[in-house]
């Protein structure tokens, strides 16, 4: 079964035998790459586009994740960028996410099909082969933290940021909480490496720079690159895990609901 790898631009290029894909749908258009790694076929999606043409409210997330859907992917391990809210989260750590807040509005946010279950949004199965690597590869990453999604494309006040943080808050970003909820609802394992780039305005004093921020990418990209190649020869074949099932109950639910319309 081939494994999706959601990220930044740079990573396809370590895949042997890459070939780009071109796939269409009811949603759009979506270029990705194939290729393999130690054996396994990999998926590359490039999350911005292969040029970052897309801003985070502009990306596809409904072509993205059908396209892979229609690939047979059942498996994606992703990473994205993000800015602290925590003092404990330096520029370059990396933190796996368990949670997050959906704080968009500027974007579509769903299928819109059914209802599924996000008290757990990551799956725990990649989590642990995230953790694992990880540990093999003596990699620190923090193994908790909430996520904020914000709308972008402009940066936050440092009235919205002090308010984050009073709601607990870790991290913030603009992309992940609709990748997920999209990633859920077509029953995918999915689960997110962070890597903090930067303080959000108001724990720090220096402005949101995209200079910064290209470094602290730069600099921990071969870190986050060896992390995700090492995850991927770790995921096994079998899912133990409640993502796909969960897909399926929310499925069952909603056409037992149309069929009680039906009825009623
Ligand atoms: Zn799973």
């Amino acid at each position: 079964m081939p494994i999706a790898v959601i990220g930044g631009t740079g990573f396809y290029k370590l895949l042997e035998n890459t070939v780009p894909l071109q796939l269409r749908n009811e949603y759009g258009s979506v270029e990705l790459m194939r290729g393999n790694y130690q054996g396994r076929e990999v998926i590359f999606l490039p999350r911005h586009g292969k040029n970052h043409e897309f801003l985070a409210h502009e990306i596809n997330y409904r072509a993205n994740m059908k396209a892979l859907q229609e690939l047979g992917i059942t498996r994606i391990l992703a990473t994205c960028a993000v800015g602290s809210l925590n003092p404990e989260i330096q520029a370059g750590d990396l933190v796996l996410i368990d949670q997050f807040v959906d704080f968009t509005s500027n974007r579509p946010k769903s299928f819109n099909k059914y209802s599924v279950d996000m008290s757990e949004p990551y799956c725990p199965q990649l989590r642990s082969c995230f953790l694992q690597a990880a540990k093999e590869l003596d990699i620190d990453v923090r193994d908790r933290g909430t996520y904020i999604c914000g709308n972008g494309p402009r940066y936050e006040t440092r009235a919205e940021i002090k308010l984050f943080q009073q709601w607990g808050m870790d991290v913030i970003g603009m992309t992940n909480a609709t990748e997920a909820v999209m990633a859920r609802e077509l029953g995918f394992c999915y689960a997110v490496v962070t890597i903090a780039t930067n303080m959000a305005p108001g724990i720090t004093a220096a402005p949101p720079d995209l200079a910064t921020h290209r470094r602290v990418v730069q600099e921990n990209r071969a870190r986050l690159t060896q992390l995700l190649l090492k995850t991927i020869t770790l995921v096994p074949e079998e899912r133990h895990c409640d993502c796909r099932a969960s897909y399926e109950r929310a499925l069952a639910a909603r056409a037992s609901q149309l069929k009680a319309g039906e009825g009623a």
